[in-house]
């Protein structure tokens, strides 16, 4: 019997159909990490496990970071959310203490895509905020799913994770899926002119921890650019 399957009977929890390939060396800009693709066997999806090669420091839970791919935030550097920095964040701190990054396909723009977050950006542009644009365009706030990332947690052997996230809505979809958070470590990074709005809505309407008001704006800042405690 398979470690999944055993920890799936003890939990109840149902599986989801994912499938891994092999582990890869992946030397980058924010230390050696080790990758490995998974695919959601359901979806199609294709997703990266990004992760320290060495065990977490002081033997504590793995910091895991599920990071929702966002195209314009990611690989353009986009100030009109966090997305980017908080990549590069999270990455710093699993090749520092530990853990790996899960960057989930197809969740760009909350699980709206690209060319209709594009659409939510013009009405923002026009006034509405983050929430508003997708309700005018008839879609959901959050339509991202977490089955298939819990799934490859479970696979992994991640079972007890430290979830490197603002947003503990993640926290209760993961335990749901049979993932325990034994904590919540921020990730937030400065706030900017430009995506103020934007993280102002996600702290009163989406319930995401985020402090704002008390961060100053800061220039930008390269990979070793953020200074953050651990505990
Ligand atoms: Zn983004």
């Amino acid at each position: 019997m398979t470690t999944s399957k055993a920890h799936e009977m003890s939990t109840g929890r149902q599986t989801h159909p994912v499938s891994a390939g092999p582990v890869v060396q992946l030397p980058t800009t924010f230390g050696h990490f080790v990758a490995q693709a998974w695919t959601d066997l359901a979806t199609g999806a294709e997703h990266l496990a990004v992760s320290s090669p060495l065990p977490p420091v002081a033997g504590r839970p793995p910091l895991v970071r599920l990071h929702s791919e966002c195209l314009t935030g990611d690989v353009f550097g986009s100030y009109r959310c966090d997305c980017g920095e908080q990549l590069a964040y999270a990455l710093e701190l699993i090749n520092e203490f530990g853990g790996t990054l899960l960057y989930l396909r197809g969740q760009e723009g909350r699980g709206i895509g690209l060319a209709n977050k594009m659409k939510a950006y013009a009405l923002q542009e026009a006034g509405f905020d983050t929430v508003e644009a997708n309700e005018q365009l008839g879609l959901p706030v959050d339509a991202r799913c977490y089955k298939a990332a819990a799934q490859i947690l479970a696979d992994m052997g991640l079972h007890e994770i430290r979830l490197l996230s603002n947003n503990p809505d993640k926290q209760d979809r993961l335990a749901r899926a049979g993932v325990r958070v034994v904590e919540m470590v921020p990730t937030e990074v400065p706030s900017r002119e430009q995506n103020i709005r934007y993280l102002q809505t996600k702290k009163d309407r989406m319930d995401h921890r985020l402090v704002l008001d008390m961060q100053p704006t800061a220039p930008v800042a390269g990979p070793r650019g953020f200074e953050h405690e651990q505990d």
